[in-house]
């Protein structure tokens, strides 16, 4: 199983079955402007490997991760639609694409697994979920 991050075009490696080392995690999952890192939440990398299993695929697009404050920011002023305290600053979100599957399919998915925030962007093609209150939307 591979996880791509759109960002950096770096590819890390995973067992499905497993949850990779925090310290690859968090660095694969880095800023994509500030080169900075956090802790990110294990159980997040391990739904989104696991849906690509589920749906028989075996490559997770990462578009998003860990964002710092001043990225999220600079997204808002852009008019990128960004909440003001978005789960990205920590490290509890991702907004990922499984190339293959359609954003319904995958959205489907995840709002049966009930596990926090489903955010549906059929326009941009992909998902976010987050560690959060269970709730779902479209963007
Ligand atoms: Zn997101």
């Amino acid at each position: 199983m591979e996880l791509v991050h759109l960002h950096t075009k770096e590819t890390l490696r995973v067992r499905p079955d497993r949850i990779p080392a925090p310290t690859a995690i968090n660095r694969f999952m880095r800023c994509a402007s500030d080169r900075k890192y956090t802790l990110m939440d294990p159980r997040l990398v391990l739904a989104a490997v696991q849906a690509a299993r589920k749906l028989q695929r075996s490559k997770v697009l990462i578009i998003s991760s860990f964002r710092t404050s001043r990225l999220n920011a600079a997204r808002r002023a852009e008019g990128h639609r960004v909440a003001l305290r978005s789960r990205h600053i920590h490290g509890q979100a991702l907004d990922i694409r499984v190339p293959g599957v359609s954003t319904q399919r995958l959205c489907a998915h995840f709002r049966s697994l009930r596990l926090g925030g489903v955010g549906c962007y059929i326009p941009l093609r992909f998902v976010h979920i987050d560690l959060g209150p269970v709730r779902t939307w479209d963007g």
